[in-house]
């Protein structure tokens, strides 16, 4: 029997069925701790502060549980992942969940049990209400948290050791982390997706995983030989000796291919001579993508594009759902840097809730910082998310579209004014995160040394860039031989930035396509870049290109193609 699901963790497993149903309603809460009888009924003034002691052991237990679950994922997965368990712990410090708890057990006088139960229980419907998958998915998270500071609260016991292929309804992230790679040979669930924190879990450890199969777990036996393919989001039961042996070349092909890539992620973006070392960033378009952007060892986000918050929708996202978007990508990031643009739309990127109107010229019109500084409503109400998730990881906020010094005052300006906001009323932000713009239209290319003084970073939008020098519309197939980044005259606009950027003492990266371009990263290393993001698939290869060649060799081309007639 065969059945298909999403391929959550990558890889081939094979081994016989442990099939892991789920607690039994009220294991959590066995008899004599607290009845449902006793839930309704408050607890005594005097119970108060011995619940609220019960709360904070449990808490603290917990906190040390993860901790050790933390330190141990870091060594044998990379600090990324275990930055996942550093997620579940922040959520052990989070005002609104510990301020909820407490406030459930001095002012409503419940138990500590039912109080959390009840708190969590709020939270994580709040995180299924957002239409992001991703944020979604963090609500398991958060009932995970929950589960474990009932489970300590209880005393309930944890469950035996699992091992060979788990077959389960649904898998938590505890329940992931407490996995072994020697031991499990592969995980199949019912329920969840490739950005169930549990998924990514798994794929740290090198725990093939195939998740949401619906129903089809049901029908796996104790001691069936089951394969876990998930690169192909495929699950085999009982195979016949001539599949078995097909899977079997496949898994020790594809671990060998899996081991040459990862002895070159561990490297450094340095030069052959040791003379350079350059960041390298991810493009992200969400918080599902951050698992991406880790695994193919981005150091940070050079370009996070928030559009998709705005698109295909008839509202505009509100101040929380942006904020919980947010914070989820600089959680996920685990403090590396993350450089959030500001909405760019308008262009090729309609926003039906902002109603730009029909435009002859989208892409020399209305659009990106043009609108927010017109609808400084619905900028300032993203720059609070921003600063409010910036409590969270390390932010950098990049403006998009920037033409003129002025611009950037102006947009800082809608800045101040909503940190003001926030520091009347208390709400905490990184009072440091830093502010760059995208260099991104031949006007601030050419006099980036009149922004240069107004912001801590540049990002060369390559993209845009190359459009509006070339005068090539990079929308239109018709003109697409025109589109050439490496035309001399986009060379010579990235050496301006470059050299603008260094003069006033900040650094330039690139976000653009043309950064994880093979052919293009020699000559931008030879220019001086210092940071190069892009797609996380390219991140291999570019990291690979980079440290062959020399200081010498990257300004040879430089200079070369700097002269291409
Ligand atoms: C660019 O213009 O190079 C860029 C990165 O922005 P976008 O592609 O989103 O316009
Ligand atoms: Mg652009």
């Amino acid at each position: 029997m065969e059945f298909k699901g999403v391929a959550a963790a990558a890889g081939i497993g094979i081994g016989r069925a442990m099939v892991v149903t789920p607690p039994p309603p009220g294991r959590a809460r066995p008899a004599g701790v607290v009845t449902p009888e006793a839930a309704e009924q408050a607890i005594s003034p005097a119970a108060v502060s011995q619940e609220l002691e019960r709360f904070w052991a449990a808490v603290a237990s917990v906190r040390a549980a993860l901790s050790r679950l933390h330190d141990e994922l870091a060594r044998t997965a990379g600090e990324e992942k275990a930055a996942i368990i550093e997620a579940q712990m922040m959520m052990l410090d989070d005002p609104a969940f510990v301020e909820g708890v407490r406030e459930a057990i001095t002012e409503g006088r419940k138990p500590a049990v039912q109080a959390v139960e009840e708190v969590v229980a709020g939270l994580a419907a709040s995180l299924e209400a957002v239409a992001d998958e991703y944020i979604r998915q963090r609500a398991v998270d958060v009932r995970d948290v929950g589960r474990q500071l009932i489970d300590a609260l209880t005393g309930a016991t944890p469950e035996e050791p699992l091992a060979g292929v788990v077959v389960t309804p649904e898998l938590t992230p505890s329940q992931a982390a407490a996995m072994e790679p020697g031991r499990v040979d592969g995980v199949v669930a019912g329920a969840g997706g490739a950005t169930a924190h549990a998924a990514f879990i798994l794929a740290a450890r090198g725990i093939p995983a195939v998740f949401g199969v619906g129903d089809h777990w049901a029908q796996v036996h104790n001691g069936d030989t089951v394969v876990v393919d998930g690169n192909r989001g495929l699950v085999a039961v009982n195979p016949s000796p001539q599949e078995l042996d097909a899977f079997r070349v496949e898994k020790a092909t594809w671990q060998a291919e899996q081991a040459a890539l990862a002895r070159l992620r561990e490297k450094p973006a340095e030069t052959a001579d040791g003379r350079r070392r350059v960041e390298l960033g991810a493009n992200i378009g969400g918080p599902a993508d951050v698992a991406a952007a880790l695994a193919a060892g981005a150091e940070g986000v050079g370009l996070f594009r928030t559009e998709f918050l705005f698109l295909d929708r008839p509202d505009l996202p509100s101040e929380e759902e942006q904020f919980q978007v947010y914070k989820a990508v600089l959680e996920g990031m685990g403090g590396r840097p993350v450089i959030i643009r500001t909405l760019d739309a308008g262009g090729d990127k309609p926003v039906p809730a902002l109603d730009l109107g029909p435009q002859a010229n989208p892409f020399l019109g209305y659009r990106a910082i043009r609108v927010c500084l017109n609808r400084t409503d619905v900028f300032a109400t993203q720059l609070r998310a921003l600063l409010r998730a910036s409590a969270y990881g390390r932010l950098l906020i990049m403006f998009p579209f920037i033409a003129t010094a002025a611009e950037v005052r102006q947009a800082k300006s809608v800045l101040a004014e909503v940190k003001s906001g926030l520091d009347r009323e208390g709400i905490p932000y990184d009072p440091h995160v830093q502010v760059g713009v995208m260099i991104e239209i031949p006007s601030a290319a050419v006099a980036a040394d009149l922004i240069a003084p107004e912001v801590d970073f540049f990002s060369i939008g390559s993209n845009d860039l190359t459009q509006y020098t070339l005068a090539v519309d990079r929308t239109n197939e018709k003109v697409a031989s025109y589109y050439d980044p490496l035309h001399p005259a986009v060379l010579r606009l990235c050496k301006n930035v470059i050299d603008a950027a260094h003069a006033a003492g900040i650094w330039a990266g690139m976000c653009g396509e043309m950064a994880g371009d093979p052919r293009a990263i020699p000559v931008l290393l030879g220019l001086g870049l210092d940071e190069f993001s892009m797609n996380p698939s390219l991140l291999p290869k570019a990291r690979e290109i980079i440290r062959r060649l020399t200081i010498d060799e990257a300004e040879a081309a430089a200079r070369a193609a700097l002269q291409q007639s």
